[in-house]
């Protein structure tokens, strides 16, 4: 027959276990990211953990937690890793390099890039860390990035890996013509962007020009290059430029 508190051990133990088990897809994306900042190997001790804790334990209580928020895309693991390994640096008297964090766009809640100033790939590009732990992408000379702590900083790069379109802002200078819109629109198809939304309201500038503003979805800087190219060779255009 087993004793109170020999069951109770076995309770805490397969409860640690479940824990454990629960945490694993955090603890090897964590792993993953780590490897992929640092060029030599650094262990996530329990010292290390506790550190992390003690900076950013407020709503969290163990560090199995952070590794279920990051398992379950609450938290980014670049983000945790990359201040574990500063944490490491501090502790060793070492001044640890970080690569830069390869994004894509389409992380989702975690990634979101900024609608201030519309990064798309080619852009430079920088990463703010916000409360939420999740990165806001910015261009590297966006106004509101120079506001940020250095330390809320993240040094980002576009993956190579192209699979979707990015929204962005260009205003079209054109002579006010009959049929000025229509050929910027085909200019612009050619070219294969979409156009999500146009708008030549308040635009008139006088002179018989007007401004056209055109949302866009274009895969990158490059791409974007050949649609303001193709829509500056109209006759009906005296400029056309991202804004
Ligand atoms: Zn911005």
């Amino acid at each position: 027959m087993q004793s109170g508190r020999a069951r109770s051990g076995i309770r805490n133990y397969l409860k640690g276990l479940q824990q454990t088990e629960a945490a694993s897809p955090g603890d090897k994306l964590l792993k993953q990211a780590v490897g992929a900042l640092s060029a030599k190997p650094v262990v996530l001790t329990d010292a290390l953990r506790q550190l992390y804790m003690a900076e950013y334990g407020e709503k969290l209580h163990d560090f199995a937690e952070v590794l279920t928020e990051i398992g379950t895309g609450r938290l980014l693991p670049v983000v945790v890793g990359r201040r574990m390994l500063e944490l490491a640096g501090e502790q060793l008297g070492e001044d640890v390099r970080v690569a830069p964090v390869t994004i894509r766009g389409n992380e989702g809640g975690t990634v979101q890039l900024s609608p201030c100033c519309n990064p798309i790939p080619g852009d430079d590009i920088l990463g703010v860390i916000t409360k939420g732990q999740g990165l806001v992408i910015h261009r590297t000379h966006c106004p509101n990035v120079q506001r940020v702590d250095h330390e809320k900083l993240l040094e980002v790069n576009w993956d190579a890996q192209r699979d979707r379109m990015f929204g962005v802002s260009v205003s079209v200078l054109a002579r006010n013509e009959r049929g000025a819109l229509a050929d910027i629109a085909a200019a612009i198809s050619q070219a294969s962007a979409n156009i999500e939304s146009v708008d030549t309201q308040d635009t008139h500038v006088g002179d018989g020009f007007i401004h056209i503003h055109f949302r866009l979805q274009v895969e990158g800087v490059e791409h974007l290059e050949r649609v303001l190219n193709g829509v500056g060779q109209l006759q009906v255009v005296q400029q056309a430029e991202r804004r």
